[in-house]
């Protein structure tokens, strides 16, 4: 299968404002931003969504999950709010096939979400 925009991104063969990576998981800002803060925490491993996810994949979502927070600490959102979003499936309008967290903040957000 061929390599996704955030596995490319993941392997250093596409660019991005990286702002946090480690053997597990990059996170990066998003290059659409929907708030002024928009970071994308991706995993390493070609995931492609959370519908996909099994058991074994436990202990890398709680890595991802401890440090979405720690990048959210780092872009100073701690205080104010953020927001953690997961799009899964055409519904939710996944539009790029590899797991990937919407770590949000810096504005007042709105919910249910539309
Ligand atoms: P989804 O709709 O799949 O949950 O979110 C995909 C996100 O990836 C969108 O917010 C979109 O702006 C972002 N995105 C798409 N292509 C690129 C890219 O090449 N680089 C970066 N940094 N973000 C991207």
């Amino acid at each position: 299968m061929s390599k996704t925009i955030f596995q490319k991104i993941a392997d250093g063969e596409l660019p991005a404002q990286i702002v946090y990576q480690d053997e597990w998981v990059v996170a990066f800002r998003d290059i659409n931003p929907q708030a002024p803060s928009h970071v994308l925490i991706v995993p390493r491993k070609p995931i492609r969504n959370l519908a996909s996810v099994t058991p074994e994949d436990a202990p890398l979502l709680g890595h991802l999950m401890v440090k979405a927070a720690e990048v959210a600490r780092q872009l100073g959102l701690a205080e104010s709010g953020w927001r953690m979003v997961f799009n899964s499936g055409p519904n939710a309008g996944e539009a790029v096939p590899h797991l990937h967290g919407h770590i949000l903040g810096g504005r007042k957000m709105g919910w249910p979400p539309g």
